[in-house]
């Protein structure tokens, strides 16, 4: 590389000017890859190996197809040793249930109005918020990619800007692409925003939520459960935008069981 290129480049600039601890940081940090439904065992050990190259480590599979797998530690290449401690899940909100920043990664721009980014800003996020609680970054089948009910799990979506006409990376790469963002944000210095040192609460407590608000709603004749529509898809996206935190999630908990109280005591 010419000196003229590392001068332009101002991210290499920034992590020339730390030392090698702010690189081990990332390995350090709750940031977990969640594969969903993934077909080809190659492309599991494929991630396996674009995960340690960028220092990450913690791998987490929804129902893949086949796994473990020759094909999967064959492209693993020295990194099975993620691939023997990765986790296997039955649905996707088992496997995200810690997680306080749920990100998907879709190869389509999506006409629903989920928060986009691009990888940068997604690593920038997953960095701050990752000093407070796990954060997860979803990505889908090679065929289909995530349902809209998988999307409705996450906080927002990483595109990576590709040709228009033929966006869809390859699962791992995409994966690479990913962690290679985030290895490379790591290394440079984190400002710390107000975001990260809220207490936001985590996709369990938000579903625990959910269920609770469609349940006063069904009873106050809000809901009726035989036409729910896109109701609760559309709360979800209201809340998921307010990212509240757990005592804002408390007051609106509390609120609900007023409810309820009232309407046993008429
Ligand atoms: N045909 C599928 C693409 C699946 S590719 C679709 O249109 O959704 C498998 C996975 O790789 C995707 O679900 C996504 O998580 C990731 N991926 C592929 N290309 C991507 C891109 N340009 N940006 C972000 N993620 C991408």
């Amino acid at each position: 590389m010419s000196e003229m290129s590392e001068f332009s480049n101002p991210r290499r600039q920034a992590a020339t000017e730390h030392d090698d601890s702010s690189v081990t940081a990332l390995s350090e940090r709750p940031i977990r890859i969640v594969l969903v439904g993934t077909s080809h065992p190659g492309n599991i050990g494929a991630v396996a190996r674009a995960m340690k190259t960028m220092r990450l480590s913690a791998l987490r599979l929804v129902t893949p197809k086949v796994f473990p797998h020759a094909d999967a530690t064959a492209m693993a290449s020295g990194a099975d040793d993620l691939l023997a401690r990765a986790e296997v899940f039955d649905r996707l909100s088992d496997a995200i249930a810690d997680c306080g920043l749920v990100l998907g990664a879709s190869a389509r721009l999506r006409s629903l109005r989920w928060p986009q980014m691009e990888p940068p800003e997604a690593a920038q996020r997953a960095l701050e918020e990752s000093a407070q609680h796990p954060v997860a970054f979803v990505f889908g089948r090679e065929r289909t990619g995530l349902t809209n009910d998988e999307l409705a799990l996450c906080h927002g979506l990483v595109h990576i800007p590709a040709n228009p006409e033929y966006s869809s990376l390859n699962l791992a790469m995409s994966v690479q692409v990913m962690s290679y963002e985030l290895l490379m944000t790591s290394r440079a210095a984190l400002p710390l925003r107000e975001n990260a040192t809220r207490e936001v609460a985590t996709a369990e407590e938000m579903d625990y939520f959910y269920s609770h608000l469609e349940q006063v709603m069904i009873d106050s004749g809000f809901l009726d459960p035989a036409a729910p529509k896109h109701l609760m898809k559309r709360l979800r996206r209201l809340y998921g935008r307010a990212r509240p935190d757990r005592q804002e999630l408390n007051i609106l908990r509390g609120i609900l069981s007023a409810v309820e109280k009232q309407r046993n005591n008429t």
